[in-house]
């Protein structure tokens, strides 16, 4: 186990922000991650868990405990000879890594979740989501780090509470320290090369398909990597519009005397939960007046250190020089600007560690 102080945790974050941890440790194998934790824990050290760092804020100050990141890696794909199989994934593997090798050795189902940065064991976390899909969809089973009763326990899809960007993992987070540690986590694919249904207009336009028909699943994912590129959502070394920790901010779920409220055009989407409707954080900010690349010209705030992304206006982006504190000056002035519009309150999607909206 590799262990470090003062470590800088910028190098660690897609936003590329990020003030040192006190204490750094990153574990390779699912024992050195309980291991970590415990000691962690023993010691009354705070502590903050990081994946790939792709949905978490770090203030500049960075983070007063132990950081512990997790680098377990593996995968296991067994069949169950009727058309089915399950994938059980180590917490640490790439979550892109993951779905090219599904496809690659035949198996579909988690294809529309192509080119989403981070690593398997977050994806429950915030049940995360593209294009008509969500993992909620495919895991059947996480197995996970308790540390208040300090055991191994195991969630069947049922117990996960799955929501909107939401889980049960989520909603026990204290502090941005998470009850459960993610070890490893189940997914169900299909044998075979034919899409699971596609859910998504653009998706299906891409494709030449309907709403809820299949897809040959190879095609699913060159569309979808095409669509996401386009709007600055795969991770680019060379595009600062992808320095960012993908959409800032979720999609508000409001009552609907607030969505009757709004302009006839405004995107309205049904949820489960009866009187409530889902609204377009993205058309909100850009009909509240921000436009794409929002902080770029002179006077927007931040010197064109931090804006929109060029491509999206949903992503606050790191145009290579700016600090945890320059990503919350953009965000905050959409968020205030969206609230004084339409008199609805846009909340983070990322994990904000030692700083606020
Ligand atoms: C360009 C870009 C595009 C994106 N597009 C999407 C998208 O389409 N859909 C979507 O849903 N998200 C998207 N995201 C957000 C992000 O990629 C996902 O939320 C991803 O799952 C985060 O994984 P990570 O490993 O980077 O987690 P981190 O950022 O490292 O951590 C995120 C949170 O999960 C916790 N966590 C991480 N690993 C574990 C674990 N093993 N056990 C317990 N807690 C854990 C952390 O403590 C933290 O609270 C995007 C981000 C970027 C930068």
């Amino acid at each position: 186990m590799t262990a470090l102080t003062r470590m800088p945790l910028a190098s660690l974050t897609t936003a590329r922000v990020g003030g040192p941890a006190r204490r750094y440790l990153e574990a390779e194998t699912e024992d050195e991650l309980i291991i970590a934790v415990r000691a962690a824990d023993e010691a009354g050290e705070p502590l903050l868990i990081i994946g790939g760092g792709s949905n978490l804020l770090i203030s500049d100050e960075g983070f007063d405990g132990a950081v512990i990141h997790i680098a377990s890696r593996g995968l296991d794909i067994r069949e169950a000879g009727d058309g089915t199989a399950v994938l059980r994934a180590e917490a640490g593997h790439p979550w892109d890594e993951l779905v090219a090798h599904t496809l690659s050795e035949g198996f579909s189902g988690l294809e529309a979740l192509s080119g989403i940065p981070g690593l398997a064991g977050a994806t429950p976390v915030q049940n995360v989501g593209a294009y008509g899909a969500d993992v909620s969809q495919s895991i059947t089973s996480v197995r996970a780090w308790d540390r208040t009763e300090r055991a191994v326990v195991e969630f069947a899809n049922a117990d996960l509470g799955f929501g909107y960007r939401d889980s049960v993992l989520k909603r026990s987070t204290v502090n941005g320290s998470p009850r459960y540690v993610v070890l490893t986590v189940e997914f169900a694919l299909s044998k075979g090369s034919t899409s699971a249904p596609v859910r998504y207009a653009e998706l299906a336009r891409a494709l030449g398909v309907d709403i809820g028909e299949r897809a040959d699943a190879v095609d699913v994912r060159r569309e979808v990597l095409r669509l996401r590129a386009g709007k600055g959502m795969v991770l680019d070394a060379s595009d600062p519009d992808t320095y960012s920790t993908g959409s800032f901010f979720t999609n508000p779920i409001v009552d609907e005397a607030t969505a009757a409220a709004l302009p006839a055009d405004a995107p309205r989407y049904p949820v489960a939960d009866p009187g409530k409707v889902k609204l377009s954080a993205a058309w909100l900010i850009s009909h509240a007046g921000f436009r794409k690349g929002f902080g770029l010209a002179p006077g927007d705030g931040t010197g064109g250190r931090a804006s929109l992304s060029t491509k999206h206006t949903l992503a606050v982006t790191n145009r290579g020089e700016a600090s945890a504190e320059d990503l919350l000056v953009i965000a905050r002035a959409v968020a205030s600007g969206v609230e004084k519009a339409f008199g609805i309150r846009l909340h983070p999607e990322p994990l904000l560690v030692n700083c606020a909206l």
